[in-house]
């Protein structure tokens, strides 16, 4: 942890100094967590320095600076003199805001939910927390890691899926690699999932839902990653909008899962009130002060809000500034930082990791790099710079490699020809019909989804748009050598086109080095091992209703491949699918014990062999469910992954663990999550439509 403040030697000195004293703090195991081993020095600065200012000076701490961001970074109030370094905030997900000038842009995070892989996103997470210290800025406006209930969500693309545990084990190693750098931003806190309605909508849930399948990925951001801040959502959620909502600040956010940061609105529209606002816990309305300013004096002058909560508020505001060294190490903007060669080749490494191949008949794929061999490229996406929305997530890199690009580069000897225009002229149908692979783009771009207001909104269907629809059907009467490259941020239909073409490879937004990505999955330079994060259903009638209409929906418990398996509905393709070049099988499942404690570990190891011709990378997935349960539960949960690369006929036995307390229902009566003691089936295998080992344990 080289950011916060950590050394021994400071560790040793700060506890003499502790000791001296003997002051104790309330939460003191959660104030080291997030602060470090020197938590007492910095606990007792920040406090003096709270007590040495005005209630107007307190305030002053509690809201962004200007409406504007000011060269894409929104400021805090700042007094180093006395002490008060300030913040200064940039977006996002998917890389440093354009708002700052040019910046890597990485794979969106659902491409990078596709990879799987943790350690690749705590690099990322390190590289956009890097850029954005480059650009000036100390607090990152990111991860998104809301859970995808439906996937016409217009911001599918900046979350990782739609499951809580994978959610979270991405979010956890994103945060830990940004806050090397800079603090982070969990957003947006909670059940955020609708963008036509976003400011208005009140989503009404029961607890149990909430607890299980919307909180758990930010607890763990808090309790596992120790994120630095939380950001709240615009909707409400039973009633009382995010920003202004108790139960989530304050019963379970700071409450229950001890968090000693600051929680700061949504942008403009994400605070609502001053007194219900600062009394639920939010800490810092941004931008701007319209609700916590001179209004949040008055209230506190009328009694309406006790100054302890206001001292509260600055102390966390306050204590994330010194926590993370912003007054004895400020980031400096270094534009050589920007964009470095590293960069941008783990943006390749990334895209290249996300594609998810999701069919391949006859093994049309890769494609052959013969001096006789020729392509076709066509499609309204194959030349277009498409990494995603125009919402707050946007970013700028200084060039983008579009397919076609990549294609041209990475062709060698092989013909490669693009083709606009219809495809049933007669050059054309022509072209098309002699080429030995025709690749076309189509799929989504920033015209049908993105952010409301600043961005397209939720998607009107899940159905690719008509045009490219009928362009995969004209190609495909015209060939029999069809790859179809899909790019967007979730789920489409494809009932229209999936049995008429050959090759179909789910691209997302890929990044500004996404074409390359692309051309080398084509040409088998890399070996696709994308797994699909969210199912993706056959027909939009197989999921639950999404109302992107009403100001008051309802969610159930059931949502994504959960609903799916309850409804007995066959998807498309399932959650955690993806096909590879090559093929693995599965054996000896073994658990490492056949009873685990309420608070134990489960481990299992099975054996996975590369039984294909080249190199690849498999996905092992391991869901679990209760074999008897006093309660309704889930057909079946992820609750662990792990990956291994492996050359044409090696095997490697896999571990995976789960945390028994993972498997806990919220039992409503109680109160509190409850590890049923019964007998638990294990599922392990490639994705969740195919587990073909099993094995029981018992929680006593
Ligand atoms: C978005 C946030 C973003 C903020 C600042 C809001 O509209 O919902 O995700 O961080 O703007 O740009």
């Amino acid at each position: 942890m080289p950011y916060r403040r950590s050394s021994l030697l400071l560790a040793c000195v700060l506890c003499l100094a502790a000791c001296a004293d003997e002051e104790r703090f309330e939460n003191e195991e959660a104030l080291r967590r997030y602060c470090g081993d020197d938590f007492a020095a910095v606990e007792r600065r920040v406090r003096r320095i709270v007590s040495g200012l005005t209630l107007e000076e307190k305030v002053g701490l509690m809201h962004g600076s200007s409406l504007v961001s000011d060269q894409g970074a929104y400021r805090t109030f700042s007094d180093p003199e006395r002490g008060i370094p300030g913040l200064r905030m940039v977006d996002g997900p998917r890389g440093v805001s354009a708002g700052t000038g040019a910046a890597t842009a990485f794979p969106v995070g659902m491409a990078r939910g596709a990879t799987f892989d943790p350690a690749l996103e705590r690099e990322v997470g390190a590289a956009i927390g890097r850029e954005a210290r480059a650009a000036g800025a100390s607090v990152l406006l990111a991860p998104t890691v809301n859970v995808l209930r439906h996937p016409r969500w217009g911001r599918a693309q900046e979350t990782y899926g739609e499951d809580p545990a994978h959610i979270g084990a991405m979010a956890v190693a994103f945060i830990e690699g940004a806050q090397e750098h800079v603090l982070a931003s969990v957003k947006h806190f909670a059940v955020n999932s609708i963008e036509d309605t976003r400011f208005d909508v009140d989503v009404d849930l029961d607890e149990r839902t909430l607890r299980e399948i919307y909180l758990p990925h930010f607890r763990r951001a808090v309790v596992d990653a120790d994120v630095a801040s939380v950001m709240s959502a615009y909707n409400s959620v039973d009633g009382l909008y995010c920003s202004e909502n108790p139960h989530l600040l304050r019963d379970i956010l700071k409450g229950e899962w001890a968090f000693q940061g600051f929680v700061e609105s949504d942008w403009v529209f994400g605070t609502n009130s001053t007194a219900p606002a600062a009394l639920a816990g939010l800490d810092l309305e941004m931008p701007r002060a319209a609700w916590f300013g001179t209004d949040l004096v008055t209230a506190v002058q009328a009694g309406e809000v006790p100054e302890a909560v206001i001292d509260e508020a600055a102390t966390r505001v306050l204590r994330a500034q010194l926590c993370y060294r912003l007054d004895e190490d400020p980031p400096v903007a270094d534009d050589a930082l920007l964009e470095t060669p590293e960069t941008v080749a783990l943006a390749r490494e990334v895209a290249e990791r996300s594609l998810v191949l999701l069919k391949n008949e006859g093994g049309l794929l890769p494609i052959d790099r013969g001096a006789d061999v020729s392509v076709v490229v066509v499609g309204p996406l194959a030349d277009v710079e498409n990494i995603g929305d125009t919402g707050s997530s946007r970013v700028a890199p200084s060039y983008v490699v579009t397919a076609l690009d990549g294609i041209v580069a990475a062709a060698g000897p092989v013909t490669v020809a693009h083709v606009t225009g219809d495809p049933n002229d007669v050059d054309n149908a022509a072209a098309i019909a002699d080429a030995d692979a025709v690749v076309v783009v189509v799929g989504l771009s920033a015209e049908e989804e993105g952010e409301g207001l600043i961005g397209a909104g939720d998607r009107a269907s899940l159905a690719l748009p008509a045009e490219h629809e009928a362009l995969v059907a004209d190609v495909a009467a015209l060939s029999d050598a069809v790859i179809v490259v899909l790019e967007g941020g979730s789920a489409i239909t494809m009932e229209g086109f999936l049995g008429d073409v050959e090759a179909v490879l789910m691209a997302w937004y890929p990044g500004m080095e996404g074409g390359h990505a692309i051309a080398r999955a084509l040409f088998g330079d890399v070996n696709p091992s994308g797994r699909l994060p969210i199912v993706f259903p056959a027909s939009e009638a197989d999921l639950p209703v999404f109302d992107n209409v009403s100001l008051e929906v309802t969610y159930g418990y059931y949502h994504g491949y959960r609903h799916l398996d309850h409804e007995a509905l066959a998807p498309l393709f399932p959650f955690g699918f993806g096909l590879s070049y090559t093929t693995f099988a599965y054996a000896n499942l073994e658990l490492e014990s056949a009873t685990i404690a309420p608070d134990g570990v489960l481990r299992a190891t099975v054996d996975v062999t590369n039984t294909g011709a080249v190199a690849g990378i498999e996905t092992v997935q391991l869901y679990v469910h209760p074999a008897t349960s006093r309660v309704e539960r889930f057909a079946r949960e992820l609750e662990a992954f792990a990956q291994v690369e492996l050359a044409p006929g090696d095997t490697a036995t896999v571990t995976l663990e789960v945390r028994a307390e993972d498997l806990a229902f919220w039992d409503t009566e109680a109160n509190a999550f409850e590890v049923e003691a019964t007998d638990y089936v294990v599922e392990v295998g490639p994705h969740s439509g195919e587990l073909p080992l099993g094995a029981t344990f018992s929680v006593p």
